[in-house]
């Protein structure tokens, strides 16, 4: 059979549509949805460009949909029964209705029936894409296409030429796939893997120049986990494995090697990443990262007692007066923390969330959320709860519990286990104590003195304020009117928030010349002890 992408007759009278769904839309948003861009670079040219639609700025309209067209859809589980309402319309309105993200791989055929899909993806779309929209331009799309998950050299480069410059505050970029931890309550490592796919130096450089050339200064390192290795992975492998040491060596070289490039860039540039608690053992890496404009990053602290750590399977975290400590080491490297907290894990009591503010305040984090605990698909925590509850499950609005993303969101429970000590609503109810008590105005200001002008620490009020409007929705009263004035709310602080981080565009920004000085980390070893990382000088 002619692909289309050879004969280039019934490619050019499809049109490729790719929606990223949300109930909310806010007319500016916070990060770009990377893999809308990423779908873009992988579509062939005989396609034309593809419409792009991020309803976290406006919903999507159906009247673009026609016939013959191809709708691609990504979810993950929080987005996916919109996802379904879009896939629906699309379907009845003609179009070839694909989709693919986390969720969608887990249950392709949830997406294939409720979501009236044609066809689902499953792992990574980047390579993939090209043969979906093929098969739909032929009429023949299948029901599953297997992405798989591939090596990084195959990663697709963004498509930054089709963004809306003035919609978002951050961009986005990814320079790492998959986490080697195995946390209880996250899917990451078993959808993307644990074997840590990093792209290389000058692939990451090129899209962020790019981006620095629009004029995005503000960008995310969108990774499962930037600090894929640590002192004590190096240590154990030291003792134990000499080749598994060497093949730590050496993504932990690539890390380095890619913050030496980040280094070279603009001065003001900024970057945000996800890393894990270890990384505070690891005062090279929180320097490198320093110099690399890396000066943010989400950190899962999940507990503040080692009870609640054990719960998550994240005892290589610390609790307590130790964490606190622990928690202060990012920023006297220069590196600013939004800790991520849980609720609702079964050693919680009512003590729990004095604790928790009290560390928050304590540790010098710039920023925080508490999210309340869920089970989510492809987790652990969701298999041993799914067990548990068996066939009979409880129904709300006639859908099962145990597949809650499909419950109408104004109707969704907040909590689905039973808690030994607390009520849900008790737990909600401190949850959202917890938020109003860290985001209160005399708290935010206090975090704010380590700005030194008035104009930046109101700044960081205006900004502290809006995050919060936007995430804080575990509430006491997530009701429909409550969530649409809280959206009205933060639709009307994002715009002039949005222009707190534009940049200047700088369209004569060439890719920076590798400085060959000497780099310090360049030269590390762990010992053969396996004790201590030393520094070889050349
Ligand atoms: S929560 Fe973070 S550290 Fe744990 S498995 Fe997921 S990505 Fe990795």
């Amino acid at each position: 059979m002619v692909s289309a992408a050879e004969s280039g007759i019934q490619a050019r009278s499809l049109k490729v549509h790719l929606i990223n769904p949300s109930n909310a839309s806010f007319g500016t948003a916070v990060i770009t949805p990377r893999w809308l861009y990423v779908l873009a670079g992988a579509t062939p040219g005989c396609f034309g460009d593809p419409i792009l639609v991020d309803e976290t700025l406006e919903q999507s309209d159906p009247l673009q949909f026609q016939r013959g067209d191809v709708v691609g859809i990504s979810i993950h589980t929080g987005n996916a029964l919109r996802g379904y309402e879009v896939g629906k319309v699309a379907r009845e309105r003609g179009a070839y209705v694909v989709f693919g993200g986390i969720h969608a791989t887990l249950y392709p055929e949830e997406a294939l029936g409720v979501g009236c899909a044609h066809s689902v993806v499953k792992g990574d779309g980047d390579r993939v894409w090209a043969q979906v929209l093929d098969d739909c331009s032929n009429g023949v799309p299948k029901p599953i296409y297997e992405g798989g998950r591939i090596d990084a050299s195959d990663f697709v480069p963004a498509r930054w030429d089709l963004i809306p410059r003035k919609s978002y505050m951050w961009a986005s970029v990814q320079t790492i796939r998959g986490c080697p931890k195995h946390c209880s309550f996250c899917s990451v490592w078993r959808t993307d893997g644990q074997r840590p796919r990093q792209r290389t130096a000058d692939a990451v450089m090129e899209e962020i120049v790019e981006l620095r050339r629009l004029g995005f200064r503000y960008i995310a390192l969108a990774d499962d986990n930037f600090y894929p290795v640590s002192l004590n992975d190096l240590k154990l492998a030291a003792r134990q494995n000499p080749e598994r040491l060497r093949e730590l060596e050496a993504i932990r070289a690539e890390r380095f090697e890619l913050m030496s490039s980040l280094a070279d860039l603009p001065s003001d540039t900024v970057f945000f990443t996800q890393i894990t608690m270890e990384a505070a053992e690891d005062p090279q890496f929180l320097d490198a990262m320093k110099a690399a404009h890396i000066l943010g990053a989400l950190v899962g602290v999940e507990a503040v007692t080692p009870e609640g750590l054990k719960d998550v399977y994240k005892d290589f975290n610390l609790a307590g007066e130790s964490l606190v400590e622990r928690l202060q080491v990012f920023r006297q490297h220069g590196v600013h923390v939004l800790g991520s907290f849980i609720f609702g894990l079964p050693s919680d009591r009512p003590a729990t969330f004095d604790a928790t503010v009290s560390i928050a305040q304590r540790s010098d984090l710039t920023f925080a959320q508490f999210v309340m605990l869920t089970p989510f698909p492809g987790t652990v925590d969701f298999n041993r709860w799914e067990a548990n509850i068996g066939t009979d499950a409880p129904k709300v609005a006639g859908v099962p519990i145990t597949r809650h993303w499909l419950i109408p969101h104004d109707l969704r429970p907040k909590l689905y286990s039973p808690h030994p000590v607390m009520s849900t609503d008790e737990i909600r109810e401190r949850t959202q104590g917890v938020w109003n008590l860290y985001y209160s105005m005399g708290s935010i200001w206090h975090r704010s003195r380590f700005l030194k002008t008035a104009k930046g620490r109101l700044t960081f009020v205006l900004i502290s304020k809006i995050y919060r409007q936007m995430y804080a929705d575990t509430g006491i009263a997530a009701d429909s009117a409550r969530t649409s004035w809280s959206t009205r709310w933060a639709r009307w602080l994002a715009k002039p928030c949005r222009m707190l981080f534009a940049g200047k565009p700088m369209p004569e920004l060439s890719m920076p010349i590798a400085n060959p000085g000497y780099r310090p980390w360049q030269h590390q070893r762990i010992d053969p002890s396996g004790d201590a990382l030393v520094t070889i000088r050349p």
